[in-house]
């Protein structure tokens, strides 16, 4: 079989809801992936910032099939060890809370949201206030939460409740807060918004606001958790803590979980048994998978080899933007990383993948570089030479 084959096969077969790039991966091992053709890729966009601790980690992969020979499912009205065990690892962790598993990230919204309504239902407070170029998901309640038009657009009527504010702006969420407010839900640092960073006077504000009206902090660290700004969870950049953090991405380096953790201090009384559910949710198969993970980001001290990395690759950005006036600001935390061009990246995207670079563009100008965290120097050097020869061929304003 060839890459056409399979892009035959898509033609026929599956619905067109993604913007297909033709090519077909079929490999992966730490930051490299092949595809069919056997042509080799540097992955600076590991599977939409899933395989966190790079493709295929030989810890995961033992866990993985060392749990799928004794038992991959039950059913959660049994006792689980490797979730039990997954959801102390979580508290461990630095945050204090309970927790519940599911399947993705935006199930992980659906449950959190679910949570600030039940929460408000005895004060009669269900408005949600997210903010505009956020991301939590494509399921109704969470694709709701998201401020984005071209995402809400042709399926009215959405759900009730959600109200959107500027990111980084704490007078637009004061504006919004009315006596059926309940919640604020953000991501520390936007991912799909284009790498969006808060700022340290806005989520301490916000926690403020939440503190003085009783009000839910919930963030979303579904893209910025499990290590990927060089914290354990993004929001320990901050010295807050939130009342709802949900999880997934690389919480389970390429297994399908979500979670959302509930801070102790709120999470008594509020779900009860039968009001929240999921089948397939944190099974043995995918909580050891993540058990290992978070293994591995011990074992490895990814953490540090984080911060060390990304200030590395920051580094090399700026020394990029001060070279290529197409590149008007390169900006960063941990290895959460983005060059913020003045046209269309699309074309530099396309580009360096003909050169063995993956990496993703976003809001149109923003281009996202988020490599794996077991990511070396030298192969930050050579995905950097390679983006360097793209920018340097590239014609801006041109058709390429
Ligand atoms: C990807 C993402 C989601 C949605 O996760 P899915 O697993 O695709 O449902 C939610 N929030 C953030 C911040 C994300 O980056």
């Amino acid at each position: 079989m060839k890459t056409q084959d399979i892009q035959h096969l898509y033609s026929e077969y599956i619905l067109p809801t993604y913007t297909q790039i033709p090519v077909c991966l079929v490999k992966g091992k730490g930051s490299r992936v092949w595809d069919l053709e056997g042509r080799e890729y540097i992955d600076f966009f590991p599977g939409w910032a899933v395989s966190g601790i790079g493709h295929c980690h030989p810890d995961v992969v033992n866990a993985i099939k060392h749990q799928a020979r004794k038992i991959i499912h039950i059913s959660n009205n049994f006792l689980n060890v490797k979730q039990g065990e997954l959801a102390r690892e979580i508290s461990v962790n630095g945050f204090p809370c309970k927790v519940f598993f599911c399947n993705s990230g935006a199930e992980a919204s659906e449950g959190a949201i679910k949570f600030a309504r039940r929460f408000g239902q005895k004060t009669g407070r269900f408005e949600i206030i997210s903010f505009r170029k956020s991301f939590h998901g494509r399921t109704l309640g969470a694709m709701t939460a998201t401020g984005q038009e071209r995402i809400h657009q042709g399926f009215d009527p959405l759900p009730q409740g959600f109200r959107y504010a500027e990111f980084n702006d704490l007078n637009s969420v004061k504006a919004l807060i009315n006596d059926k407010t309940v919640a604020v839900f953000l991501e520390p640092v936007q991912g799909e918004g284009g790498v969006r960073i808060a700022s340290q006077e806005f989520m301490k504000g916000l926690r403020k606001i939440c503190d003085d009206r009783n009000m839910l902090l919930m963030v979303d660290e579904v893209q910025s958790g499990m290590g990927r700004t060089g914290k354990m969870f993004a929001y320990q950049h901050y010295d807050i803590e939130p009342d709802i953090m949900t999880l997934a991405k690389s919480l389970g380096a390429g297994v399908p979980i979500g979670a959302f953790a509930v801070h102790r201090k709120v999470e008594a009384g509020v779900l009860t048994p039968g009001s929240h559910g999921s089948t397939y949710g944190g099974n043995p198969l995918v909580c050891a998978a993540a058990l290992a993970v978070f293994k591995v980001i011990r074992k490895k001290n990814l953490l540090k080899h984080t911060v060390e990395m990304g200030s590395y690759l920051l580094e090399k950005l700026k020394a990029l933007q001060v070279r290529y006036p197409v590149i008007a600001e390169a900006r960063g935390v941990g290895l959460m990383c983005a060059l913020e061009l003045n046209e269309p990246g699309a074309p530099l995207v396309d580009a360096a993948r003909a050169k063995g670079l993956l990496i993703n563009c976003t809001q149109e100008k923003t281009i996202r570089i988020m490599p794996a965290m077991t990511v070396s120097k030298r192969v930050i050097d050579q995905a950097l030479g390679i983006l360097d020869t793209v920018l340097s061929e590239w014609k801006p304003g041109g058709t390429r």
